[in-house]
């Protein structure tokens, strides 16, 4: 329609969220899909669309010996800002147009009446809000309306958390507030951190987010989410639609209950849609409705009723307007019924498979009874009750399609629902494609939706594919032995990769279980399976488990050997989410080996891998790798410029546990320089982060601050002893340290004054 092909392209939800990650930097596509949870043949199809229009530039970039291809903005040439929560495009330094970024799927409003009351009180409160009433009042219709620029959330019934959360992080980054992002994309899960990082981020930005539909809601996540916030967050909204009022006590909570629109609100309403009606047809309607809006509209759509049977009045206006429904329209109604969520535009042209689908679909949302939420279109919950009920489409087809169709997005979220629609329609024949995909696609979904995934594979948990993923979320959350049980349970019935795969699995609890015999037995199947197989990725499963076991061994030279066929076999199938590990793995070899020079080649060859994809906690990670590796050389300057790196992105973005990684580096090579009072000041950060998490490593501090204290002349007999006994249990981290504090102290005297540490010695 005339539109500027600049304009069509920021007009997408979608292209404006790639280009607001781009903002943080270069990416390669398929980091760029995963932070969207996307696919990745989509979000470069749409890379290359940006690119032509000179809003992104792809470039080549050279990194560990291959070429690769990385987007960035390329901001300037065609003037477009970003600002917090909008797009700015000048054009010849004039005309400028906003584009407000749209989040996630808000409902579209295109007729709205009343409501000042309530929009006031919305406009001027913050922190939580709460709109409860009955269904169909006007909840979801009023947030909608008031806030067009919020972070839009509706909850489906499918437990979620994880999702909203990086919906959030995507959210709060074009905010221009990364640091949830980052946690994320670092791996970081504890729900402690990500309410904080939510608080924070809200608080900082002042955005507003929606959350539609809380009494749907089954994960209590969700729920402790906004009792946290309800008592914490002063600027920023969280504005909550539902059916029931939750209990989140009346501290800091804004509670607004709708009730049915005002006499003279429901006039306009009738007015606005067209229908000439006299005073007394008026009062008759409002009398029946009471001003429910959704009532309202369908009795709009009906010639009047003739009866009042107010008890009945919905279910008879439906079964009136149904009547006049042409068969298209009926079975369009029956298809949308099947789903408890929104179903995209080009899902419902598979699943309704005719030309007049527009047209059946702008009738229905004409007589109020199928709703728009951008490219989506849905039931109001009040009519899927009704639809359900009239036949008229095959259940099982309609939902083995959908899955299809979803599928071939091969992203998380998508990949989660078409599993519930397999289990839906009882095809338990596929849910072997489906473990396969999720093992050489899409990895992350264990790590990003492991409560969501377990509780579908729940359902079908006797079928030997599922028992094989439940294993390795059990496996991931440490419960070993559950894991195990569940693999050898399976392991009869898989063939193939999935032999293999569920071996190397079995192979790698033995290592937890430091059974090495057990290995050295699945070791040896794993590999002639592969030999059978010939396929790249059985032969991974068995280097990489082959590397392990070398590696427990202390058989260096075997353990590199096989890691550089693990390199090898990575590159071959593309898999540049492994690569880096491997690199890092490398490095720790030869680190071990005392060969610190090759150890930094690899390091930084991980490095550079994780800049041209974009993958900045990664780019830490390696980070701190350096300065470990350049500490280990005596190179102390380089080793503490690479600590305060990582060191301060890890605090920033809450992960402890890598931060401790780092500082002691920090530390000792501040001792190695002879800078005392810096080295105090990582010792006492230390301490400082063992005090309020508690993580065990983290009590080293006390002994680099005893170090410091001898250097000064002093005495740190103290200092040690106290970390001594907050490591009781974990004696191992305190010999570590100090073997690595050699280097730059006399160790011998820690040894000489800490009493449990000799006894221990002795015995
Ligand atoms: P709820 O979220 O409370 O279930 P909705 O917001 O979905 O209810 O509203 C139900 C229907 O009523 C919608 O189709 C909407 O078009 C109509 N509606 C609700 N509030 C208004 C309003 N203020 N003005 C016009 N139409 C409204």
């Amino acid at each position: 329609m005339g539109m500027h092909p600049l304009m069509r392209v920021l007009s997408s939800e979608i292209n404006l969220q790639i280009l607001g990650v781009l903002r943080s930097g270069s990416f390669h596509p398929r980091e760029l899909a995963q932070i969207l949870q996307r696919d990745e043949s989509d979000v470069s199809r749409r890379l290359k669309n940006l690119e032509r229009l000179g809003l992104v530039e792809g470039r080549w970039v050279h990194a560990s010996g291959r070429n690769i291809r990385v987007y960035s903005l390329k901001v300037g040439e065609v003037n477009i800002h970003f600002e917090p929560g909008e797009v700015r495009i000048e054009a010849k330094g004039k005309t400028s147009y906003k584009f407000p970024i749209r989040w996630e799927r808000r409902p579209d409003v295109n007729l709205f009446v009343g409501r000042n009351r309530e929009i006031n009180v919305l406009r001027r409160s913050s922190g939580v809000i709460v709109v409860h009433g009955i269904a169909g009042i006007g909840k979801t219709t009023l947030v909608a309306w008031t806030f067009p620029g919020a972070y839009w959330y509706s909850i489906t019934g499918m437990e979620e958390f994880e999702y909203l959360t990086w919906q959030l992080g995507l959210f709060l980054n074009s905010l221009e507030w990364p640091d949830l992002m980052d946690y994320l994309q670092g791996g970081g899960r504890r729900e402690g951190d990500v309410l904080e990082l939510i608080l924070k981020g809200l608080e900082s930005t002042g955005g507003t987010i929606v959350i539609d539909d809380l009494h749907m809601c089954r994960d209590e996540r969700v729920s402790r989410m906004l009792s946290y916030l309800a008592r914490r967050l002063k600027g920023g909204r969280v504005v909550v639609t539902t059916r029931l009022k939750p209990n989140l006590g009346t501290e800091g909570v804004t509670y607004i209950h709708l009730r049915g629109l005002k006499p003279k609100e429901a006039y306009q309403l009738a007015r606005l849609k067209g229908k000439k009606i006299t005073p007394g047809e008026f009062a008759e309607l409002y009398g029946l409705t009471l001003g429910h809006p959704l009532t309202l509209n369908l009795l709009l759509e009906t010639h009047g009723v003739q009866e009042s049977d107010k008890e009945r009045l919905f279910d008879f206006l439906f079964s009136e307007i149904y009547q006049q429904l042409s068969e298209g329209e009926k079975r369009m109604l029956s298809i949308l019924g099947l789903f408890d969520e929104s179903i995209e535009y080009d899902a419902l042209k598979e699943l309704y498979r005719e030309r007049s689908i527009f047209t059946v679909l702008h009738s229905l949302r004409r007589r109020g009874l199928v709703e728009r939420v951008s490219e989506h279109y849905s039931l109001h919950e009040m009519i899927r009750g009704f639809a359900r009920e009239m036949s008229g489409s095959n259940r099982e087809q309609c939902y083995l399609r959908y899955s299809e169709y979803l599928l071939k997005k091969a992203a998380p979220r998508e990949f989660l629902m078409a599993l519930k629609y397999i289990i839906k329609a009882e095809a338990r024949d596929r849910i072997k494609d489906l473990v396969f995909l999720r093992i050489r696609k899409l990895r992350r979904v264990i790590m990003d939706f492991p409560k969501a995934y377990l509780r579908l594979l729940l359902e079908v948990a006797d079928d030997p594919y599922a028992k094989l993923e439940i294993g390795v979320i059990y496996f991931q959350k440490g419960l070993f032995g559950k894991a195990m049980r569940l693999w050898l349970e399976a392991e009869p019935y898989l063939t193939g990769v999935f032999k293999v795969k569920v071996k190397s699995l079995l192979s790698s609890v033995c290592m937890e279980f430091g059974d090495l015999g057990c290995v050295r037995e699945y070791l040896k199947e794993i590999k002639s399976l592969a030999e059978g197989l010939d396929d790249t990725y059985a032969w991974l499963l068995y280097y990489s488990e082959k590397t392990k076991y070398e590696f427990y061994r202390d058989n260096l030279t075997e353990a590199l050997e096989s890691s550089f066929k693990e390199l090898e076999l990575v590159k071959a199938l593309g898999d540049i989410e492994e690569e880096p590990h491997i690199l890092f793995h490398i490095g720790d070899t030869y680190l071990e080996m005392g060969k610190a020079r090759k150890a930094i080649e690899y390091y930084r060859n991980a490095l550079d891998l994780s800049r041209v994809y974009g993958v900045h906690f990664r780019e830490y990670v390696a980070y701190t790798e350096l300065a470990k590796a350049y500490y280990e050389v005596g190179k102390y300057e380089q080793a503490v410029g690479y600590a305060t790196k990582s060191a301060e992105y890890f605090l920033r973005i809450r992960s402890y546990r890598r931060a401790v990684g780092t500082l002691p580096y920090r530390c000792v090579s501040y001792i190695g320089l002879g800078n005392l009072d810096s080295a105090e000041e990582d010792a006492r950060e230390l301490i400082r982060i063992a005090q309020s998490t508690g993580y065990p490593p983290a009590w080293i501090g006390y002994i680099l601050l005893g170090v410091v204290e001898e250097l000064r002349g002093g005495d740190g007999k103290e200092y040690f002893e106290i970390a001594w006994e907050h490591l009781r249990g974990h004696e191992w981290i305190y010999r570590t340290v100090i073997k690595g504090l050699r280097k730059v102290f006399e160790t011998s005297v820690i040894e000489a004054k800490v009493n449990g540490l000799n006894s221990q010695r002795a015995g």
